[in-house]
């Protein structure tokens, strides 16, 4: 068993920094996402764990062996890639089979009883003797999976597999791959971009910008409790509301506040933002206490079903998802309510505790 460490790793190509001192720790057992926005050094940092590339300096280990310079085939991994390498003249069964015939500890027995296992973890029973080249790419993912957790290798990494899968798939490998990794207990990473995939898959996220984690916690946590402004953009659809504060001793201002928020008195100076997210914010026909006036500027019926209504309030424009339309009064305003146990302040883009 294995947490796999990360001790002070940077990494540099020529002058720019990929990844920039990271150090952390992902706990044996669990599935760690890492997401972020495209080039933020994720798929650096797994090609690092995974003996793809060698960090400029700081050291990586699996529990307590110290694996920085190790190349890929000592490091005792299971990989999953974009594109799956695989044998097209051979059965799903036999490419499942294929990384245990250089494993001599196990007997013949031992290895069909594990395709198997896989076979059923995968639910693919029925295509053990399929060939590769009549699977979709979904399918072949899943065989890819197979492959390389057959072998029971302490750490499996994901390089974004649903990537080529097209999304109705995507949501089947991905409910498959959650059955496999709950069912394994390896420890996983699994590098991505989409959010959807992190918080389904993860039992912890990392998020990634510029090359540093920025947060890692829970998916329920990261999104309920971002600790910077990036957290609660990057994460939701769309992402949370914005809105300058101004301070005036102990109490913030902002036009969403239909009276100050009192904050502490060491809150410090710098830009304070107020956050939001669409979902809770109430809208209503009529004025009510503690509401404000908008103006819907633009309604849309998002993926789930919910509407998202964007409504200007002063010089913010706030969005707003709800199960129905905004309820517009008869003069053309809606009325909007802030809860105040779900607004966030923000200083200098970081989460402040009032
Ligand atoms: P994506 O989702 O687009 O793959 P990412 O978060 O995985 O993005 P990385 O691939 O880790 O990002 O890249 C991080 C940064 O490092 C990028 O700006 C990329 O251009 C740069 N980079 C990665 N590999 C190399 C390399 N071999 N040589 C030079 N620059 C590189």
């Amino acid at each position: 068993m294995a947490d796999i460490i990360i001790d002070h790793v940077t990494k540099r190509f020529g002058t720019f920094t990929a990844v920039d001192d990271l150090d952390i720790r992902f706990s044996d057992g669990d599935v760690t996402c890492l997401l972020g926005p495209s080039g933020c050094g994720k798929t650096t940092l797994m090609r690092m764990i995974a003996g793809l590339e060698t960090p400029s300096s700081g050291r990586i280990l699996f529990g307590e062996r110290d694996v920085t310079q190790l190349p890929p085939r000592k490091r005792n991994i299971g990989m999953v890639f974009q594109y799956p390498v695989m044998y097209p003249t051979l059965s799903v069964a036999e490419n499942i089979a294929q990384p245990l015939k250089h494993d001599r500890s196990l007997s013949r027995g031992e290895r069909e009883r594990r395709v198997e296992e896989v076979l059923d973890l995968l639910d693919m029973r029925k295509q053990a003797r399929a060939f590769i080249d009549d699977l979709d790419a979904g399918s072949r993912q899943k065989v890819a999976v197979g492959r390389s957790v057959a072998r029971q290798t302490d750490i499996v990494l994901f390089d974004e597999p649903t990537t080529n899968v097209e999304v109705n798939a995507k949501l089947q490998l991905i409910r498959t791959f959650k059955a496999v990794t709950q069912r394994l207990k390896q420890t996983i990473v699994y590098v991505t971009h989409d959010q959807t995939e992190a918080m389904t898959l993860a039992d912890r996220i990392a998020l990634m910008k510029d090359g540093s984690i920025v947060q890692y916690d829970a998916p329920r946590r990261l999104y309920n409790d971002p600790s910077t402004e990036f957290g609660g953009w990057f994460l939701g659809n769309p992402g949370m509301n914005f809105i300058a504060a101004e301070r005036r001793g102990n109490q913030l201002h902002a036009t969403i506040l239909d009276s100050p928020l009192d904050v502490a008195s060491d809150l410090g100076g710098g830009e304070i933002v107020l956050g939001i997210r669409p979902e809770n914010v109430l809208m209503h026909s009529e004025p009510g206490p503690g509401s404000v006036e908008g103006r819907v500027t633009e309604q849309t019926i998002g993926i789930a079903g919910r509407n998202l209504a964007r409504i200007a309030v002063g010089s913010a424009v706030i969005k707003v998802k709800a199960d129905g339309p905004a309820p517009v009064a008869a003069d053309g305003t809606v009325q909007l309510s802030f809860p105040r146990d779900r607004i966030l302040v923000f200083r200098n883009g970081a989460r402040v505790t009032l």
